[in-house]
């Protein structure tokens, strides 16, 4: 079967499983929007999913990221922008993308805002955060949300969103549960703060069950739609 198949197979599925998740834990399914994360893959690969109705796509590295967005300047797709974010690399970022969901700190937000084209709708911004308290992850610990979302939501060209994380991986559904609570929590205190949050960018292929199940707005699945990945 030539994979073109399989990844609208693949996508069709995960479909099906949101909506099913969404029904299990009384969710509006379409308060959940699948991104597809294509990081390594061809640009073929993205057709196939293009074809098969997917519309928002996920890129963790600017270079690569840039020659298919080229390639596939054509189409309607909504860009999102997930990985690690150098200060020198911000200009593209700001305005080839639609969405940056791995914003830690406020230099880069201001520099986003900065370089952003006024002519265009804000960009969305989610700040990334350490839920884990992984001393070597990016994102910021909980307890700077505020100061950054303060700090941040006066920027003109970018628009505060809300949150992600990638937390550790585990196996235990109740601890995946636990620690996306936290992040709905999180969420939950900032607007009562006033600010006004919508996203949650949370759960990948082995945790979007328990994403979905604590609010998840985004789930960002990359091996559930196009496979394995080669080491890189
Ligand atoms: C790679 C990646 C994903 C997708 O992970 P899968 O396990 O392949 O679904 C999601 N989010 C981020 C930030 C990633 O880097």
């Amino acid at each position: 079967m030539p994979n073109q198949t399989v990844i609208a197979e693949n996508i069709h599925r995960l479909q099906e499983r949101i909506a099913d998740f969404a029904a299990k834990y009384a969710r509006p399914v379409n308060d959940i929007l699948l991104l597809a994360v294509s990081k390594t893959r061809p640009v073929e690969d993205l057709l196939a999913a293009y074809q098969a109705g997917q519309r928002h796509f996920g890129e963790n590295y600017l270079q690569e990221a840039l020659v298919k967005i080229q390639s596939l300047q054509n189409t309607d797709i909504q860009w999102h922008f997930i990985g690690a974010i150098q200060s020198n690399k911000t200009r593209d970022i700001a305005n080839e993308f639609d969405w940056v969901h791995s914003v830690d700190r406020s230099k880069i937000a201001r520099r986003l805002s900065e370089q952003r084209s006024p002519d265009r709708a804000p960009l969305n911004i989610c700040l990334q955060v350490n839920i884990s308290n992984e001393r070597t992850k990016a994102g910021i610990t909980p307890d700077m949300l505020t100061q950054l979302a303060k700090e941040i939501s006066t920027l003109p060209n970018i628009k505060l969103r809300g949150l992600m994380a990638i937390p550790v991986k585990t196996d235990s559904f109740h601890e995946q549960r636990s620690i996306f609570q936290q992040m709905h929590q999180a969420m939950d205190q900032l607007n009562q703060q006033g600010f006004s949050l919508d996203t949650l960018s949370m759960g990948m292929t082995e945790d979007m069950e328990a994403a979905i199940a604590e609010g998840a707005t985004i789930v960002r699945i990359g091996t559930a739609i196009f496979g394995p990945r080669a080491q890189k």
